[in-house]
């Protein structure tokens, strides 16, 4: 009882969300947060990058939209396909059931809740702030001073970093009491996890805070699933995941086999769910490469060491999904 009571107070003390960077990450943890209602102030470093920021969020709600509405003329096609003649009862009982959650006035009401910006003084009133910039130590710092000019005492700093040890970030801030690591996974609307990390002198009240606040979310397809980890390079996730992504591209590199053939290889005989050279190619393979160098510099462990066709791929811009090219050729 004291725990409910403990969650709903937590949940009202965060209103307005801030996030920096409008990128693969920003914009969609924007989409998830409004969409649970939250006014959220987004913050890039150019009206182009809020622009495309924008359009991504409108494209992930569409989506999100599109499922609703073909769900029940669906269920029906499948019954019927079955030999089976549902009645005009049935048929309305089908969509009664499956009625659509979502409809197209979500996504302009769910963009009216998000404030697009330029400038941190636009982020004065968040109670939460989450950084999605760039995986580089010197940009997470230089946010974090920018955003203490403007945000108030109690307001929780977070960062979606996927690698950089968060006590350091925390010793760019005033109260490094108030920081601590959010890591979202790509993309947040369907994958619930989030690595809640505090740092060394993250208050305990602000982890219990966040993590309330996190388990109240919904993403599009469930409650987010909060868990807390010990700030390590890496947390859990890409402890595991970057070892894998790089000997795939090692694989790769030493022409084993093609890219598709290694994704196939991962999907059919290991059941992952994608393969990982296609999951870098979503996540980013300048992200990708970062994480991987941040991790082997931390470690000193070569298993992590980032391999060499990767960082050519990023010097040559082929980034993956986002520049349309990367293992594979996006149309
Ligand atoms: P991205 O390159 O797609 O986007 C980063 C955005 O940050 C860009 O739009 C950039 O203009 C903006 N930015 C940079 N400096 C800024 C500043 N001073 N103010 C405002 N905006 C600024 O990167 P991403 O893939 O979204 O990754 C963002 C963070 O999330 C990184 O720390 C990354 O490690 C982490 N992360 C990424 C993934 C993934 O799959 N891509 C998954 C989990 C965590």
């Amino acid at each position: 009882m004291e725990e409910t009571q403990d969650r709903e107070m937590v949940v009202l003390n965060i209103k307005t969300v801030g996030v920096v960077g409008a990128g693969t990450m920003g914009s969609a943890i924007t989409e998830v947060m409004a969409l649970n209602g939250y006014s959220v102030v987004l913050k890039d470093i150019s009206d182009q990058l809020l622009e495309r920021g924008k359009r991504n969020i409108e494209r992930i709600l569409t989506h999100l939209v599109e499922y609703h509405e073909r769900r029940a003329p669906e269920e029906i096609k499948r019954i019927e396909s079955l030999g089976i003649k549902l009645t005009e009862e049935q048929i309305e009982t089908v969509r009664n059931a499956l009625r659509p959650a979502y409809d197209r006035s979500t996504i302009s009401q769910t963009i009216e809740r998000i404030r697009f910006t330029t400038a941190y003084s636009d982020m004065d009133g968040c109670d939460v702030v989450i950084e999605a910039a760039f995986e580089k130590p010197e940009v997470k710092k230089e946010i974090f001073r920018e955003l203490d000019k403007h945000l108030g005492d109690e307001a929780i700093r977070a960062t979606n970093t996927s690698s950089i040890p968060i006590t350091s970030l925390a010793s760019s801030i005033k109260n490094p009491g108030l920081l601590l690591g959010t890591h979202f996974f790509n993309p947040p609307y369907t994958l619930p996890l989030v690595e809640v990390i505090p740092g060394l002198q993250t208050e305990e009240r602000v982890v219990n805070e966040i993590i309330s606040f996190l388990k109240n979310l919904r993403n599009h397809r469930r409650q987010m699933l909060p868990i807390r980890v010990k700030d390590s390079p890496g947390f859990v996730v890409n402890r595991m995941i970057v070892p894998a992504q790089n000997e795939a591209c090692f694989i790769l590199q030493e022409g084993l086999a093609t890219a598709k053939d290694i994704d196939e290889a991962m999907k059919a005989g290991a059941g992952w769910p994608m393969g990982p050279l296609e999951l870098a190619d979503m996540v980013g393979l300048d992200i990708a490469y970062d994480v991987a160098a941040m991790l082997y510099n931390e470690f000193g462990d070569p298993k992590y060491r980032p391999p060499t066709l990767l960082k050519r791929m990023v010097e040559a811009g082929y980034l993956g999904r986002k520049t349309g090219r990367g293992f594979y050729e996006y149309g």
